[in-house]
């Protein structure tokens, strides 16, 4: 499999190098040269198969070429096997053909697990057969950072650094993080805010003198190998809904676009999903241009929903890629006006096209904590403010009662407790066991000054497994 660059621009490269890249050089993404695409009847086969093996199937194309389908086999079953319900990703209906897709049974309870135990196997794996190491930065307001921690635990060829905002992440979100101790891991904690974090990781990808040499690698959402490994999880619902015979319906927590573009690629690889709705928060750009073709920036609003407060969604452009028929002149030109305008409308009859799949909805603050607080009355389940505005958009976008709905439920309650306090005041979320010791254990980080020097030489002491690059 070949991947190519949403701009047009940039040279075509194969699995490895995409997992090894971050942005194009053109400044695009990667996208598969061609989607594989799965017959009715391939499709049925696979019901009833375990979610490893599920994922085999569906993945193996893209990965064809670079990875032994036995390796991949042993990758993929180490993969899910860390997560802690049998069914990986369970289904639990809410009402009548309405579901949740709990993707919170992972390590760092978020779906974000679902991509990044893979990606930093994977990681291992290449980087082994290459004999190089890397390192990793990132920078995170709180999910990412201990998902991405946690899937390169056990990478012996990877250092990774995650930066975030000093006391201005909450206490579960940074003992997820800073109680993974090992020699490779390195919690920095900046005297700053998130963008300053962000903008120190941005300015050390631009100059990597300080790394002597070694890789830095992005594990942020515009990774190929995250976007592909979400894909599995639609197949995973819609065969036990009866698909591939019978169509489904998602509704998805959007903020980068990234897992909700993995539903759209599974429709067209084959899944007959009938529905894709965007459910976002106040930071709604995204529900702006399905509703209105109106992609156009605004300011950042806090939220009670805080993994999906963004301004822009990077993932974006690959939609837009496909919208505009994979021309990657035109792309450049829409995301370059976008750049200096921070505006961006496409012509008519393709925002209608894509209008026959997508739907959409911006859910504020006070809805999502009344969805929570419905939903626990009518079912006793605890939805999480992300998942809850999901399952609001879902009410409210449904175009057909008789097409199963199933709602990405992204996260686990105790990661957000302040809108879970909230909606109903009586319960408190709580920590399942595997977890219950997190406010005990041992935690490790490094507080450093908002400063990029300093940052830059503290990675360059600690770069190698703890020692100097
Ligand atoms: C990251 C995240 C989202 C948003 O996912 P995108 O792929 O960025 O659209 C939604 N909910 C939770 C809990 C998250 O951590």
């Amino acid at each position: 499999m070949r991947y190519i660059s949403t701009r047009g621009n940039a040279p075509a490269l194969n699995f490895e190098d995409v997992l090894l890249t971050g942005l194009a050089s053109d400044g695009g993404l990667y996208v598969p040269e061609n989607l594989p695409r799965f017959t009715v009847e391939e499709i049925s086969s696979w019901a009833g198969l375990p979610y490893h093996e599920l994922a085999f199937n569906v993945m193996r194309p893209f990965v064809a070429g670079c990875i032994e389908d036995d390796e991949f086999k042993t990758i993929l079953k180490d993969t899910y096997a860390v997560f802690e319900h049998p069914a990986v990703a369970p289904l639990r209906q809410l009402d009548a053909n309405e579901w949740v897709m709990e993707l919170f049974h992972g390590p760092t309870l978020a779906f974000k697990d679902f991509a990044l135990q893979l990606l930093g196997r994977l990681l291992d794996a290449v980087l082994q057969k290459r004999g190089e190491r890397v390192v990793i930065m990132g920078a995170t307001s709180g999910d990412t950072g201990s998902a991405a921690i946690e899937g390169c635990r056990a990478s012996e060829n990877v250092d990774i650094f995650i930066l975030h905002p000093h006391n201005r992440v909450s206490e579960v979100q940074r003992r997820q993080m800073t109680s993974a101790i090992s020699d490779n891991i390195h919690n920095i904690a900046i005297e700053g805010n998130f963008d300053d974090c962000q903008e120190m990781v941005k300015a050390s990808f631009a100059d990597q003198a300080f790394l002597k040499g070694t890789r830095l690698v992005a594990v942020n959402s515009i990774n190929w190998a995250r976007i592909m490994a979400q894909i599995v999880y639609y197949f995973h619902a819609a065969i036990q809904l009866g698909g591939p015979q019978r169509s489904v319906s998602f509704s998805v927590p959007t903020g980068n676009f990234g897992d909700i573009f993995a539903g759209y690629l599974a429709r067209n690889m084959g899944l007959p999903i009938n529905q894709l709705i965007v459910a976002t928060n106040r930071n709604d750009i995204l529900h702006r241009f399905m509703s209105g073709n109106r992609y156009h920036k605004d300011e950042l609003h806090p939220t009670l929903s805080p993994s999906m407060d963004i301004m822009v969604s990077s993932n974006f452009e690959r939609l837009l890629f496909d919208m505009h028929g994979r021309n990657g002149a035109l792309v450049a030109e829409l995301m370059d006006n976008f750049r200096t305008t921070g505006q961006l409308s496409v012509e008519e009859d393709r925002w209608t096209e894509t209008r026959k799949l997508f739907d959409s909805l911006g859910v504020d603050d006070e809805q999502t904590c009344n969805t929570i607080a419905e939903v626990y009355e009518a079912t006793g389940e605890l939805l999480d403010p992300h998942t809850a505005i999901g399952v609001t958009a879902a009410r409210a976008c449904r175009r057909d009662a008789t097409i199963p709905m199933v709602t990405l439920g992204t996260a686990h309650p105790v990661k957000f407790p302040e809108a879970v306090e909230k909606a109903v005041p009586d319960v408190k979320p709580e920590l399942p066991a595997h977890m219950a010791d997190l406010f005990e254990r041992e935690e490790r980080m490094t507080v450093l000054p908002n400063d990029l020097k300093a940052v830059q030489e503290f990675v360059s002491q600690h770069g190698n497994k703890g020692k100097p690059l």
